[in-house]
């Protein structure tokens, strides 16, 4: 009895011995701040406490004695805003980060700057056996459409491929085409397009969908090392935008080697949540492999929990699988990666193995496919916590907006998308007309219906910074713009509903909202602070606000220099 007494006695004074903290006192404290919890009331605080990782107090500024120690760090916030820390529910972070090293097309705005940017590129990578890069923007080209001559221009000795922004088509050049064996004779592969010489019927340079795999596969591999320097790349930079949970949209198992090799060496700074993806059209037969990726990669900051699922292409590229045809195609209505059945089938096989679904669905077909898939699931498995998510979703029938909250699915947005730029105005609804149109990123109506709704950057298709895609669902504009009409008007919605969707609903979709999204006693302290109350400024100038801190489970992972 004594002896466990004096231990006891023992225990209570090291606390307070020399290099040793009491206790009960908070490592961090942030103060004098406009703290927008995100609780379920959407309350807001003055003061945050974080201890060993979690939240320990949020409140007024009054904060409990002994709750600031010796060694605590207390940061006097002057009014700046205080939120949790931003998941992006959809993104490629470490294919993106390899891109920042390559050819970039990003901002490119005319055909000619890109062909001075890719001969400029090449020359400076001139050891490599392929030019790679990517980020060009389908409306600079007529249809869409890149020609193999003017990549030749830039790159006339070696092969070269550069992915659109959107990932759905690739532009290449003769010598790519020739070392892939693609001529006049090869056949468009069954979810992809060759596009071709109207007059000749030659390959023409560029490749949609499954068509890139052609070239793709005769690409070398990106080795391990190529792969962490993509992860570095790419989590510092959601770091600085004030992420701290991602996504991780379409991950194999090098990917998922890459994060995993990370988190061993204590490298990791985001929280990642991967869905596995091992090409479509997946077969059951894959599941055991799924479920040994699943195992094997699985730590405290990854959870390979999810599968994705390509059940469709883009509209800009006439590839999304929709109820009525284009109007510039006549009869077509783009065909789907899945026969219903087929979806169906995998859908249950996967939800009874645990597995969350994420699907990739662009089209009104697509879309209710995926819904009659879900609910497909429900019939067979039962109705359970499963969280099964569709994402993009460019067109919903409205008939179809009601049945995310009625089977519980996740419906994830890129909202920076809905800004009335060329990519709708001239690509999409011209091929759509004014009556479907209408029906293109409902986020309010799938919001008011009463579904959870998150949110995504799909980086590298469109930017990482999520403030970018909050201030657009709220002004249906590009960032900062203040001059064009305002798009598709009805379909924008709230500060508080975008901030959810970057925050706690992101979390629920991923089955963490019992863990973080929102700052309250006891979760995971994920937290940022914005150098201004997004509340107390115009909409557009959202995106322009900087964030000044990020922390990740109580340890800061970026810190803008004073
Ligand atoms: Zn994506």
């Amino acid at each position: 009895m004594v002896n466990s007494l004096g231990l006891v006695l023992l225990f209570a004074l090291c606390t307070c011995a020399p290099g040793r903290r009491d206790t009960a006192a908070a490592d961090l404290v942030f103060r004098h701040a406009d703290v927008y919890t995100m609780d379920a009331a959407r309350s807001w605080a003055n003061a945050v406490a974080v201890r060993d990782g979690r939240i320990v107090y949020v409140g007024s500024d009054s904060l409990p004695s002994g709750l600031i120690g010796e060694h605590t760090e207390v940061v006097d916030l002057r009014g700046r805003m205080v939120l949790p820390g931003f998941h992006d529910g959809h993104v490629h972070p470490i294919s993106s980060g390899i891109e920042l090293g390559e050819c970039t097309l990003d901002d490119l705005t005319t055909a000619q700057a890109m062909v001075d940017s890719v001969r400029a590129c090449a020359q400076s990578q001139s050891g490599g056996p392929w030019v790679r890069g990517g980020g060009w923007q389908l409306p600079v080209f007529k249809d869409a459409n890149p020609s193999k001559q003017l990549l030749d221009q830039a790159v006339p000795d070696r092969p070269a491929i550069l992915y659109a922004a959107d990932g759905h088509s690739a532009w290449v050049n003769s010598k790519a085409l020739e070392l892939a064996g693609i001529t006049k004779q090869t056949r468009d592969p069954s979810n992809g397009r060759i596009e071709r010489d109207p007059r000749t019927g030659e390959p023409s340079g560029t490749l949609r969908e499954d068509a890139i795999g052609l070239v793709a596969r005769i690409v070398p591999r990106r080795t391990d090392q190529e792969l962490a320097a993509g992860l570095a790349r790419a989590q510092k930079l959601a770091n600085r935008f004030g992420i701290t949970t991602i996504f991780s949209a379409a991950t194999d198992e090098a990917d998922l080697r890459a994060y995993s090799e990370a988190e061993k060496k204590g490298a990791l700074t985001l929280r990642v949540i991967a869905a596995i993806h091992l090409g479509d059209p997946l077969h059951d037969s894959m599941l055991p492999r799924i479920r040994e990726l699943r195992t094997r990669f699985a730590g405290p900051r990854v959870h390979p929990a999810a599968v994705k699922l390509f059940v469709d292409g883009v509209i800009e590229s006439r590839t999304a699988a929709l109820l009525e045809p284009y109007l510039d195609r006549r009869g077509d209505s783009g065909r789907p990666v899945y026969d219903p059945g087929a979806l169906k089938d995998l859908a249950v096989a996967l939800d009874g193995n645990g597995l969350q679904i994420h699907v990739h669905a662009i089209g009104d077909r697509a879309v209710r496919m995926t819904l009659d898939a879900f609910a497909y699931t429900r019939t067979r498995n039962g109705a359970h916590d499963a969280r099964h998510s569709i994402t993009h979703l460019q067109l919903i029938d409205p008939d179809d907006v009601p049945r995310f909250r009625d089977l519980g699915v996740v419906a994830n947005f890129q909202a920076l998308w809905a800004n009335g730029d060329e990519y709708l105005t001239e690509l999409t609804e011209p091929a759509l007309g004014p009556k479907r149109s209408r029906w293109l990123y409902p986020i309010a109506s799938v919001v008011r219906s009463g579904a959870v709704v998150s949110g995504g950057s799909d980086w590298s298709v469109s930017s990482l910074n999520p403030l970018d895609a909050i201030e657009t669902g709220i002004t249906h504009r590009p960032p900062g713009d203040t001059e064009q009409s305002v798009w598709n008007p009805a379909e924008r919605v709230d500060l508080p509903t975008m901030l959810a969707m970057y925050t706690i609903n992101a979390a629920y979709a991923n089955h963490m909202d019992r863990e973080t999204g929102s700052i309250e006693i006891g979760k995971l302290a994920d937290l940022i602070v914005l150098e201004r109350n997004l509340f107390e400024i115009p909409p557009e100038e959202i995106h322009a606000v900087r964030v000044l801190r990020t922390v990740l489970e109580g340890r800061t992972v970026f810190a803008l220099a004073p």
